[in-house]
């Protein structure tokens, strides 16, 4: 087969009709009002709101930042214990706020934090949980609240990949105390960079809403060392625009997925993470795993064996946090305490998926897999 003449990247934007975004910048023009909580900013809020599901919810200019206002939020010291097979934001907030993240191995099935192992690593410094929906699979809500109540602990759960997940039709924003939604450019529902927290308690939405303006309560009073996380009216126009267009996105993203699933059967040693049955695809990510020994492939070889047939994977997530050199020295990153999610980072990949790829290049993607294992290039180096 010969390699796509342009391209495939994992993912790409949606992308606003730029006449229609031209109205929102003219109307932004015409208020003279850029940012701090203006008409587009307060528009889009009511809007996710409503989206999502959620009673409280606030808008910021990255999910990170938002991640960070939520740990603050909480006051949370001491340690958290967090999934090590993650974005390097994960655990980064954790620092930013002087708090030790503890990792905690991951479910083979969900890949998110394993709840039994959790518990075992409570220690008398544990004061949150910040659990990770990767891939828009719900982490263990139900368990890890028992958890949490048993041992008054706080759960944080970075939802950057769940926009739209539902468990039974409740909005994943619902679970836990406070959940981050990130609304970079790469992410499913996108304000080019944009986040935003969601609260089950009011008073949670009242402290992150004066921490992202610095604290200032009035012109007069500041009453909390805040930081500058406000969403401005640009990101805002964008998110209201790209709001409408996400149902359409996800429609064409639902039959990829069904091509990648139809195309990939068959093929052992490749199997597909999917979210159970009673919870909403996000359709953030199609990720693959690959077992080497009934592949004859490494999933490293199959990553450099799509890039000359110029299909770009992502190995989300590799290497795990826990390797990094900032982090590999917590007693938590000790390989023996992260089996399962060693053996994941080493076999997972993410194929290519956005709502304008074509169904004909995943059939090609997937034919290409299944070819690997038959042929081995001669000139392979690995
Ligand atoms: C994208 C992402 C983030 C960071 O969000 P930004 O909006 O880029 O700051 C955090 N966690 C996970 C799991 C992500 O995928």
């Amino acid at each position: 087969m010969k390699p796509f003449e342009q391209p495939i990247y994992v993912t790409q934007p949606i992308l606003p009709d730029l006449d229609e975004l031209a109205v929102k910048l003219k109307e932004i023009w015409g208020a003279k009002w850029l940012t701090n909580h203006g008409r587009q900013h307060n528009e889009l809020k009511d809007k996710l709101r409503v989206f999502l599901k959620v009673p409280h919810l606030s808008l910021f200019t990255n999910g990170t930042i938002a991640l960070a206002t939520a740990v603050r939020c909480l006051e949370l010291n001491g340690e958290v214990i967090t999934s090590p097979f993650t974005f390097p934001a994960t655990p980064h907030v954790l620092f930013w706020n002087n708090v030790t993240p503890v990792f905690c191995d991951i479910d083979e099935q969900s890949l998110t934090i394993n709840a039994d192992a959790l518990e075992q690593m409570i220690t008398p410094k544990t004061t949150g949980i910040l659990g990770v929906h990767v891939y828009g699979n719900p982490c263990n809500v139900l368990k890890l609240q028992k958890i949490a109540n048993k041992h008054g602990l706080k759960i944080i759960y970075d939802a950057a990949h769940a926009f739209g997940s539902e468990i039974d039709g409740v909005g994943i924003g619902n679970f836990g105390d406070i959940s981050m939604f990130s609304f970079h450019a790469t992410k499913v529902f996108h304000t080019a960079e944009g986040g935003a927290l969601t609260f089950k308690e009011p008073a949670f939405e009242t402290t992150a809403k004066l921490l992202k303006n610095f604290g200032i309560k009035n012109e007069e009073e500041v009453v909390l060392p805040g930081i500058n996380g406000k969403m401005n009216e640009i990101q805002a126009a964008l998110g209201l625009i790209n709001l409408t267009l996400i149902e359409e996105e996800w429609r064409k993203r639902e039959k990829i997925s069904a091509t990648y699933k139809r195309c990939l059967a068959g093929i052992e040693g490749v199997r597909l993470c999917e979210p159970p049955s009673n919870v909403r695809n996000s359709y953030q990510y199609v990720a693959i795993r690959i077992n080497k020994d009934e592949l004859n492939l490494s999933r490293d070889e199959v990553y450099e064996r799509f890039k000359k047939y110029n299909v770009f994977t992502r190995k989300y997530f590799y290497p795990l946090c826990s390797d990094y050199a900032h982090c590999c020295q917590l007693p938590s990153s000790a390989p023996s305490n992260l089996p399962i999610a060693r053996k994941v980072a080493s076999e997972v990949l993410c194929m290519p998926l956005y709502g304008d790829l074509e169904l004909g290049a995943v059939e090609k993607i997937c034919e290409l897999l299944r070819s690997f294992n038959k042929v081995r290039c001669p000139e392979s180096v690995f």
